[in-house]
């Protein structure tokens, strides 16, 4: 109820507020705390010191609670008092014994500069007059030099404090000056405690599963975490959901995640697709997608080895994530996996970051009909494993193209005695490279094209790369043996055929090895392929006959153009 009351700004301000006072109240960096509080509770204090690590680890928040102790009239222990007039004065900021310079701005270097002249000053209230660097790496070399005059003779009452983010920034000869203390990342954990220590002072009702998330995309730092927090805060009501977290985070939340699983479990090709699709069309990070589905399965295959896994998610989620661990077997999580973590690493290398994902979902669901023998498997016998992904592929929607799909129609070209029969035509052909010139100059319009029709099918065409013309067949080469066989589907290949015909205004074949066929088939390394031209306003051809004959084929609409 007291919700109206909080402001918009409060993201901005929650940080500043529940700013640690004591040294007592900092989380984390306990390495460091115990090395100061000793030296505080002792007064065994150095001249200069250089904190160093990630933003947002605590640095300055440490700096500043030392700089009020070392001034605080009544200190207890390693802790400033915090009701003396020094104390009220540095937390206000109106102590005139607390200097704070950022060295990343044009006035730090002026300010460092200034400092030889000054520093001889006593302090106003206190005993020490302590200056904090902030990101001290970025001073010039002027003014490094200007610092280490300083250090190499401080006056009794000075006490620096040198905050960096880049270590190695740092010369040496400051470095040596300095007692240096490396800070860490928070650890999750750390995150989630102080975020719920905030939520209690702000009476905030918070899922454990929202927080875990805020922790979780705060990558060790507190000021990222609590101000997502205050983001989350300002904008709902008192009991905060993880949905709240998942809409403000722009995320796929764990129970879309859940169903991508379930899918791909399933085998329902389709399905996994169309939702990939949704996701990609949402905008959400694909990478971060393949991070959460495989936090989701490390937690499933945990659990079923386990019976429990450290993750926390909501009830409802964490219900039918025991369903999946019981129902499906820990080889399938293990498999799994290993198939998003590749896909994951993969993601670096590709133009279409959905490609490894559309990989995994087709190497696993494809595997089961890989095992039977080629050609054979009729789609009135397909096993009951395959039922199910094969119907829902008949179903596919339109832009999913449901040739790809439906497992009954896919052929690989090259099989052994093909091979050979391969090797003795092309052996009677000549070369064109004139041909292989005419397809190269429309490849990315044909890709366009394609991509129009049936935008799955861009990634197999990013995958095949043309190498040689030879009499009037066109030679691709593949890394994959998925999308040898995607392009081994005769109609889908068919349809291709027609629209690069459409393009060229000659017939032409396609055909598709593996690179490791390559040097058998005598084929040389693929072309480079020009980037498609997304959007580029080319008309399609729809009213003649390859492209009407493609999109019956191709199952596709044409989507602008
Ligand atoms: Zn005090």
């Amino acid at each position: 109820m007291e919700n109206t009351t909080q402001s918009s700004n409060q993201e901005r301000t929650l940080y500043r507020k529940h700013r640690p006072q004591a040294l007592s109240d900092v989380s984390g960096q306990e390495h460091i705390l115990v090395v100061i509080k000793n030296a505080l509770s002792e007064g065994k204090i150095t001249h200069a010191y250089l904190f160093s690590g990630p933003r947002g680890t605590g640095k300055t928040t440490i700096a500043r609670i030392m700089a009020k102790r070392l001034n605080c009239s009544s200190p207890q222990g390693s802790e400033p008092c915090g009701s003396c007039p020094q104390c009220i004065a540095f937390q206000n900021k109106a102590s005139l014994d607390l200097i704070e310079i950022d060295a990343a701005s044009n006035r730090g270097i002026d300010e460092i500069r200034a400092l030889k002249d000054r520093i001889s000053l006593a302090p106003t209230a206190g005993k020490y007059k302590v200056y904090i660097i902030d990101e001290v790496h970025m001073l010039t070399k002027e003014a490094f030099n200007a610092l280490l005059k300083t250090l190499e003779e401080p006056p009794s009452h000075a006490i620096f404090i040198l905050a960096t983010t880049e270590l190695h920034k740092v010369p040496e000869t400051i470095k040596s000056r300095c007692q240096t203390f490396i800070f860490r990342r928070a650890t999750t954990e750390q995150l989630i405690n102080r975020l719920k220590k905030i939520c209690l002072i702000e009476n905030v009702e918070i899922e454990d599963s929202a927080i875990s998330l805020i922790a979780s995309h705060s990558e060790g730092c507190f000021r990222d975490a609590e101000s997502l927090l205050g983001q989350v805060l300002s904008m709902q009501d008192t009991i905060i959901k993880i949905s709240d977290v998942e809409t403000m985070l722009g995320v796929i939340g764990f129970k879309e995640v859940q169903i991508f699983v379930e899918n791909i479990l399933t085998k329902n090709v389709s399905g996994s697709l169309q939702q990939l699709r949704r996701v990609m069309e949402r905008g959400a990070s694909l990478r971060r997608f393949t991070d959460d589905i495989t936090r989701y399965l490390r937690a499933v295959a945990t659990f079923s080895v386990a019976q429990n896994h450290s993750e926390s998610f909501d009830n409802e989620v964490t219900e039918k994530l025991h369903n999946h661990a019981k129902n499906f077997s820990l080889e399938s999580f293990t498999k799994l996996l290993r198939l998003f973590l590749r896909a994951k690493s993969e993601m670096r290398d590709v133009t279409y970051e959905e490609l490894p994902l559309e990989l995994v979902i087709m190497e696993w669901c494809g595997e089961a009909q890989t095992n039977k023998p080629q050609n054979l498997v009729a789609p009135n016998v397909v096993p009951q494993q395959n039922a199910q992904a094969v119907a829902v592929g008949k179903m596919a929607s339109p832009i999913m193209g449901a040739p790809i799909i439906a497992k009954e129609k896919i052929i690989p070209i090259l099989n052994g005695s093909q091979n050979k029969a391969m090797t003795e035509q092309q052996n009677s052909m000549a070369e064109n490279p004139e041909l292989l010139e005419k397809v190269m100059v429309v490849w990315a319009q044909f890709m366009e094209k394609t991509g129009k029709l049936n935008p799955l099918l861009i990634s197999t065409l990013e995958a095949c790369k043309p190498c040689l013309v030879r009499g009037n067949m066109l030679y691709m080469i593949t890394e994959y043996s998925l999308y040898k066989e995607r392009l081994g589907d005769n109609q889908v290949r068919e349809s291709l055929e027609d629209l690069l015909v459409s393009l060229i205004g000659e017939k032409i074949l396609m055909r598709v090895a593996l690179k490791s066929e390559a040097a058998a088939l005598r084929l040389p390394e693929p072309k480079m392929v020009n980037p498609v031209i997304a959007f580029a306003e080319t008309p399609v051809a729809v009213n003649t006959n390859p492209t009407s004959d493609a999109l019956a084929v191709l199952g596709g609409e044409l989507v602008g153009g």
